[in-house]
């Protein structure tokens, strides 16, 4: 084979994981486009987290938003909400909106079509069936997605949703610090991102312990404001 061969085989294997791959990450992570990552522009908040539930901190965090009187919206692994189903019950007992964030943690860019669909329909179809529940929104795992997540979206009705706050709560992080990254940021229509499992790959072992700390000031900080709290259901 010619070396002219060479390089065209690999330009369009370049060309297409661009077109897969990447493209679509940067499209909705960077460009934040064909997503919604803040909602209306109203003195309300929206608190959302992500990959759980996990069996200690999760109870944890739903005693701390039930003392606050906060409803949130849970994105969850379908796998991890099969496994500890009573948590999942609760939540929903508790008034606070069920969503997906996937079936497992993968990483959404480098999976294939029937991946992919997994992770969105598949994960749906799991939530419906065991908790009953009609997800409409989906928030890729670490907010990134590829070129068949679009395909997999429209087939099952969903909605991307990103987030406008992210704290690096997934590192053990003083609470202060998270106070203060949040106060500094909080807007109209605020979607904060919080992570109530640390078994996460980058995530660090103890990290939601400051999370649920966290929830009593930030309560307090967003109701100094003149803010609410407001779930994306009460919103879209
Ligand atoms: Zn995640």
């Amino acid at each position: 084979m010619s070396m002219v061969w060479v390089w065209t085989i690999v330009l369009i294997l370049v060309l297409m994981i661009f077109i897969y791959s990447v493209a679509p990450a940067l499209w909705t992570r960077v460009f934040r486009l064909s997503s919604v990552f803040k909602g209306p522009a109203k003195p309300e908040v929206s608190l959302t987290f992500d990959d759980g539930p996990h069996p200690i901190y999760t109870p944890q965090l739903l005693d701390a938003l039930d003392k606050g009187g906060v409803r949130a919206t849970f994105f969850v692994l379908a796998e991890k909400a099969e496994l500890h189903a009573d948590i999942v019950e609760r939540m929903i007992k508790s008034g606070h909106d069920i969503q997906i964030h996937g079936n497992t943690h993968l990483f959404v860019p480098l999976l294939g079509p029937v991946r992919t669909a997994r992770q969105v329909e598949g994960a749906a179809m799991r939530l419906q069936k065991k908790f009953h529940v009609q997800t409409k929104w989906y928030r890729p795992t670490w907010g990134l997605c590829n070129l068949y997540s679009f395909v997999s979206l429209k087939k099952s009705g969903h909605r991307l949703v990103t987030w406008s706050i992210m704290v690096g709560d997934w590192k053990c992080t003083p609470v202060d610090m998270l106070r203060q990254r949040i106060a500094k940021r909080l807007h109209p229509g605020s979607i904060i991102v919080l992570h109530d499992n640390d078994e996460t790959f980058g995530a660090e072992l103890g990290a939601p312990k400051s999370v649920i700390e966290l929830i009593p000031y930030l309560v307090e900080d967003v109701h100094a404001k003149g803010y609410r709290f407001s779930t994306l259901a009460e919103w879209f």
